[in-house]
This record gives structure tokens, sequence and C-alpha cells, in this order.
């Protein structure tokens, strides 16, 4: 349920609603929009009585909300949800361009290909410090030593960091050293993380697991913001399919389904989406075309010898021709690069 105050309502109304909520044994998460604040409600097992909270002062309206999400639906919050990711804005008219290296490998590495995506115009850096990896064989990032190499690729191109976080354990570590948090398409129903990290004051990428219904996405984020954490983006890096010609299947329609049922901004990853390098230009446009908040883009200075993803890694120049491509076209759209 949700409890729209009026316009003029005032932050004593808002406040007497709050302890109202709570009186019942109930949770109350104040949203405040442009023209005005709405109180969802949540912890209830069944339907909540309207008129309970009806008649108290400054209420508008006490609506049923009829999606399973609540907190994250446009229901609850009309207005667009613009994360700041240190002094980057995602959600709002720029469309945030998110480069770097699927795996931190070495400072040289890391450091050398923030340059590079800061000079092409860049807006963030990624590159992931712990690596969720198929086989227990395979490189699985440097860890602590990947973060501090991180803070120093911050020192040296001011970009804001990205980085994914595998598990509750590292929670507080990753945190100290990223302005973002990952959670991987592989942990995207790890509830006990997404708890965790609903708990913490820094924004969280949450990617759509590789079976995951936009239902079950959008699920997973009101794990996130029902436990106080509203600074939350969602990333389409693509599904699993018949269709064997990419890596997985970019799934571009859910962009714009996501921003009609959600306020939360959602980004692109045409690199995991494709899995191959010549298609991640072309995929990068449609994803602009379609309306997506941003994009996150694997790039590597020596694709060929990278120790994760280097097939779907694209080099410095060919991001840098991504970025000038990108920016004449998202003005077709309304939006900046
Ligand atoms: C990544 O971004 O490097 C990554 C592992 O992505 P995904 O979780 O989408 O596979
Ligand atoms: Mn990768």
């Amino acid at each position: 349920m949700l409890i729209v105050m009026d316009s003029v309502a005032t932050a004593e109304d808002i406040r007497r609603v709050v302890e109202a909520v709570q009186s019942h044994g109930l949770q109350a998460h104040p949203i405040p929009g442009a023209q005005r604040t709405a109180i969802g409600i949540t912890g209830n097992r069944g339907s909540v009585d309207p008129g309970a909270f009806e008649n108290l002062p400054g209420v508008l309206e006490v609506i049923p909300v009829s999606a399973p999400y609540k907190l994250v639906s446009r229901e609850a919050k009309r207005e667009n949800t613009v994360v700041s990711v240190g002094d980057v804005d995602v959600g709002g008219e720029r469309i945030v361009i998110v480069g770097g290296p699927c795996a931190v490998e070495s400072e040289e590495q890391a450091v050398e290909i923030g340059r590079r995506v800061r000079a092409a115009g860049g807006t963030l850096y990624r590159g992931g410090a712990f690596k969720p990896r198929t086989s227990p064989y395979s490189f699985q990032g440097l860890g602590e030593e990947g973060l501090r190499i991180l803070s120093l690729v911050r020192r040296e191109t001011g970009l804001p960091i990205v980085t994914e976080v595998l598990d509750t354990d590292t929670v507080d570590l990753v945190a100290e050293h990223a302005d973002c948090l990952q959670v991987g398409a592989r942990n995207m129903q790890n509830f006990s993380l997404l708890k965790r990290l609903g708990r913490i004051r820094k924004p969280v990428l949450l990617k759509r697991g590789m079976s995951a219904t936009i239902e079950e996405l959008l699920l997973s984020a009101e794990y996130l913001l029902s436990e106080g954490n509203y600074q939350v983006m969602l990333c389409e890096r693509g599904v699993r399919t018949f269709a064997d010609h990419t890596r997985n299947t970019l799934d571009l329609s859910a962009v714009p389904y996501v921003q009609r049922i959600s306020h939360l901004p959602i980004l692109v990853d045409p690199s995991h989406g494709t899995g191959k390098r010549s298609k991640v230009l072309p995929l990068s446009r449609a994803a602009v075309a379609v309306g997506a908040d941003g994009l996150l883009i694997e790039v590597h200075n020596e694709p060929d010898r990278a120790l994760s993803d280097g097939p779907q890694a694209i080099l410095p120049e060919m991001f840098e021709e991504l970025v000038r491509q990108l920016s004449r076209l998202a003005p077709v759209v309304g939006r900046t690069v």
C-alpha cells in the first residue's frame, strides 16, 4: 500500500503518518518526489485497512499497490530516480558510459586503461577485483590488492569506481574502495547479499540474472530499497536463450519496459550481452536509441592477453569511437553523453 501525501503536507504530517504506520507493526518508507511525498508501506502479510491512515492530516489518498514490487515501482515514485556515483549522476539527461577492464590485472594495466577511458570521455570506471568465474581454476581477481589499485585509478583519473562485490563477508571492504558496488548476474538472487547491501549507504548496480524475468530483477531491487538503500541502478546484460551466435541475448526491450514500471535508472551491458568485440558498438548505439541511462563497456589495452573476457573487450581506440558516435546519437533521443 502507498500513502500519497498532499503537496502542502508538512514534515510534521509526514512524521505522524510514519508513526501511525509503525504503530501497526509495519515499516514506512517515505519517498520524496518533486510534487509530493509518498510513503510506501511494507511488512504487511495481508491487506492493510486504508481507514487507519486516510484521515490523518496531510494525507491525499491511500492506494493499494497492485505490483508485487512496491518501492521500486512508478506508483511509489513518479519521477525518475537519479543516483549519484561520486560526482556523476546516473538517470538524468546525461547518459553515463562506464568503461574499464573485466578484471583488474595489474596497476599498469588498470591505470593505463583508466587514462584512456577518461581521455575518451568515459564517465565512470569499471573493473573487477573479486571475479565470479565459472571455473575455480580461472583467474579469480586480485582481491584486496585489486581494490587498492582501483583506489589508485580513481586518484589518477578522477573517475568514480564501480566494482563487483561477491559475498556478504567483503561488503565493508569493497565499500571502502568503491563508489558503486556491482551485484553480478550470478548473485542477483543472493538475498542475504542484497539485504546486506540494502543497509549500506553506497549506490548499487544490480545486474539482471542470466535467466531472470524483469519481475525477478525488480523484486531483487526491492530487497535493496526495502532495507533502506534507494541508490539503485539496474543493468540489462543479456539472458540465456537457444541462440548461440552471441554469448547471451541482449534483451533491449527490457529498457523501455523497466522504465515504464519503475523509477530506477537502467544501464545496458553490450559486452556481456554479446560476448563479441565487434558487436559492442552496434548494440551500444541500439541501447542509446532505446533509452538506456548508461552503458557498461569492457575495455582492454591488450585484449588477447586479458585474464578474463578478452574476446568481448574493445580496444581504447574503439572506446573513443564509441563515445564519439554515442555523443552524436544521444541528442536524437533528447539526451547527452
Ligand atoms: C562483469 O561485469 O564483469 C560480470 C561478471 O558481469 P555479469 O555478472 O553480468 O556476468
Ligand atoms: Mn566480464
